[in-house]
């Protein structure tokens, strides 16, 4: 959430609520959310139903969202709403979670973990001074986002996959097994991942601005991190699927990488399409 909301609160915020905000997410005393996706709305972002109604300068917000991650832990939201007709008519805003009204249930994983909720918005009132952007910038707002989602926030992911992967090879050779070929893949795969998303770093550090090549990023995290525990699961016969073990709940987990950030097909077609200049099917 770090390397995702905070450059959005930057670039979206007025100025002094940044100020403000920012450095209490750097710090780590709040924790935040991103609330995009509803129940019927999650690839097609621009279909969400969550409205938002003028009410003096103020607004009052009505709907659900859904997927909300660690949104039981959190202090603020980072909230797309309805307001008009289309893309134009989404409106993002900054909401303090213990606003009345605001009801978060968490929803368990299959691996486990209460990773994410259900958050309801029951007459939901917000001062239109935390508005990000003017109203109708939201689509925008999720536009300039998601490539941080689907980039930037991978390193520590990475630097963690790769503790995993020596953790695997140890206990490949601890079973006597050889190192063999199918190691050799994952740490391509994760190779390959790195060396990309240093690139990325690199890039933004140097002020270039992130966007659609950002999906390549995506599909090497989702893919790499499915490989690495694929051949864990046959390197280790039975450790998955028999022991509820530290291996089952990361193998579980990281089938959630083909989905979270926008899935594996939608990214296939963005490069497709606003890469590689194909036509639509
Ligand atoms: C671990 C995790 C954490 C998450 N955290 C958050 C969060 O903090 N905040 C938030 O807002 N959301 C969050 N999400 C939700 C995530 O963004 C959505 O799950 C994702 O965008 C997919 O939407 P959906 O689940 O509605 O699936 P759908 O959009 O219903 O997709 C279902 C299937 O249809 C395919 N599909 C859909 N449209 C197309 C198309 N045009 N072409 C080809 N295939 C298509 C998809 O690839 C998928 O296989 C999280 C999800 C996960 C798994």
């Amino acid at each position: 959430m770090l390397e995702v909301l905070a450059p959005t609160m930057i670039d979206y915020a007025p100025p002094e609520l940044a100020a403000e905000m920012v450095p209490l997410l750097l710090s780590g005393r709040e924790q935040w959310c991103q609330g995009f996706s509803e129940p019927g709305s999650g690839s097609d972002l621009a279909s969400l139903t969550t409205r938002a109604t003028p009410h003096g300068d103020q607004w009052v917000i009505n709907g659900q969202k859904v997927w909300t991650s660690f949104a039981q832990y959190s202090h603020r939201c980072i909230l797309l709403t309805r307001t008009g007709d289309g893309h134009d008519g989404i409106t993002a805003f900054f909401i303090d979670m213990d606003t009345p009204g605001i009801d978060v249930r968490p929803l368990r994983t299959m691996h486990g973990v209460d990773e994410f909720c259900e958050v309801y918005f029951d007459d939901v009132v917000v001062d239109g001074s935390r508005m990000l952007g003017q109203p109708g910038d939201g689509w925008q707002l999720a536009m300039d986002l998601l490539p941080y989602e689907r980039s930037t926030c991978f390193w520590q992911r990475i630097a963690y996959l790769y503790a995993r992967f020596d953790a695997l090879i140890a206990e490949v050779k601890r079973q006597g097994a050889a190192v063999d070929n199918d190691l050799g893949a994952v740490y391509l795969a994760l190779h390959t991942l790195r060396s990309r998303s240093r690139a990325t770093q690199h890039r933004l550090a140097d002020g270039g601005r992130l966007g659609p090549d950002t999906s390549i990023d995506k599909v090497l995290l989702a893919s790499a991190e499915q490989l690495l525990y694929d051949t864990t699961r046959d390197l280790l016969p039975g450790r998955i699927e028999l022991d509820d073990a530290e291996w089952r709940a990361e193998y579980l987990y990281s089938r959630a990488a083909t989905i979270y950030g926008g899935t594996a097909e939608i990214q296939r077609n963005i490069i497709a399409r606003r890469l590689l200049d194909l036509p639509k099917e």
